[in-house]
This record gives C-alpha cells, structure tokens and sequence, in this order.
C-alpha cells in the first residue's frame, strides 16, 4: 500500500469529506483569530470565554482546540487588558496553578472582573457625588436650601424659598419678628412656608377655606425685592 495510490479520485474525496467536512484548513485558521482576537475589558468578560467556547465546538471535529491552549489564549487576552494585574499573579500561584483547567479560569476572572466592575461603578459615584457636593458648596456655603425640581432653592425664615443664593435665614436682610438664623429648608423651625414667584408673576392660586380651621396660620409677611 502506497498511501491513497490505489484508492479511487472518488474515494479520496470521499475520505476528505468524511475527515473535513466543509471545513479546510482556512477555516480552521481563521477560527483560531476568532479566538485570540482581542478582547477589550469595556466588553463583558462572557464574549471572551465564547469567542473561545465557540472556537473549540467549531474545531472540535477536525482539528481539537485543548483545554491549555484556550486557557493559553484567554490568559494571553487577559493580560494584554492591563486590567487583571492581581488576579493573574493569583492565577499563577501554585495552589490555583495545580488545577488550571479553562473552567476554574472562567470561574477566577469571572469574579475578579465582577469585583472590578463594582469597584469601578462605586468609584464613579464617588466622582459624581463630589462634583453635586461641590456645585452645592459653590452656590451657598451654608447648608440652606432646598431643591425644586432639580434648580437650587435657599430657604430663609421670614420669606420662605427662593432661587437667590444670597437670600438665605442667616443672610437675610429683612428678618421679621421671631426669624431664625439657623432654619433650613428641611429643617424651618416654624418659618414661612412659602416659595418665592418669578418677578412679575401674578398669583392666581387662593387657599381655599377651610370653615373649621380659621387664621390658625400665620399670613407670612410680604416679600421684599429679590435680587
Ligand atoms: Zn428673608
């Protein structure tokens, strides 16, 4: 026997087709790219482990894709991210190191990406909640106002809420009688209930009578010009 010499045009074909399928070679290649292409760490770490699930089901029959290759391939992914600097030196202790199958890999990085993304998300708020602070600290030094759908509000005593920053119960130049230097929005020790109107608007809402309840409530003074 000489090889295929004595076996038929068709027979070898045959054989080809039974080996490879509609597979060749160049799919094969072009598997193994799918495979190690590059993962980015904004993506989520499942499309990592499936671009690498994927490429062994798909080699499996023709040309198997073992399981130290893939862990090879994700590991290669992995610190080309720059992302898993701790995580790959846990990796590569020995204890972990002893049963390094591509499933224990999925398992550590897995968790490792998911504490990184936590830490990423509470850093974020962090930032986010400096920069309100920050904007509030900048608008009223003191802890005076109130906030009326998403513009700031500076509670004073004797005048109530209103949109300017400078008019506030410690800086109020008009207290009435009783006024309270240190009442805020959420805390207005009995002062006046009311939020300031753009100049110029004209009031139409009127309290509506209540028969049982007469002038229990004090009318709040008038409000002074607002700056
Ligand atoms: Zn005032």
């Amino acid at each position: 026997m000489y090889g295929y010499a004595q076996l038929t045009v068709i027979q070898v074909l045959t054989h080809l087709d039974t080996t490879y399928g509609t597979v060749d070679a160049f799919d094969l290649a072009h598997n193994l790219k799918r495979m190690n292409a590059t993962w980015s760490p904004s993506q989520p770490i499942e499309d990592l482990w499936n671009q690498i699930k994927d490429a062994q089901k798909f080699a499996a029959d023709h040309d198997p894709i073992t399981d130290q290759y893939a862990v090879r391939s994700a590991l290669e992914n992995l610190e080309n991210s720059g992302m898993f600097t701790d995580s790959l030196r846990d990796w590569r202790k020995p204890t972990i190191a002893a049963q390094q199958s591509f499933a224990t890999m999925e398992t550590h990085f897995t968790a490792a990406d998911k504490e990184r993304r936590r830490i990423l998300t509470s850093k974020g708020m962090g930032y986010a909640n400096k920069a309100t602070e920050a904007k509030s600290n900048k608008d009223s030094p003191a802890s005076t106002k109130g906030d009326k759908n998403g513009v700031p509000m500076y509670y004073c005593w004797s005048h109530g809420l209103g949109p300017n920053g400078n008019h506030t119960s410690a800086s109020c130049s008009k207290p009435v009688t009783g006024h309270r230097k240190d009442s805020t929005a959420d805390n207005m020790l009995g002062g006046c209930c009311q939020i300031h109107r753009k100049a110029g608007e004209r009031a139409i809402y009127r309290r509506p009578q209540r028969p049982n309840r007469d002038n229990d409530e004090n009318q709040p003074p008038a409000d002074p010009a607002q700056g």
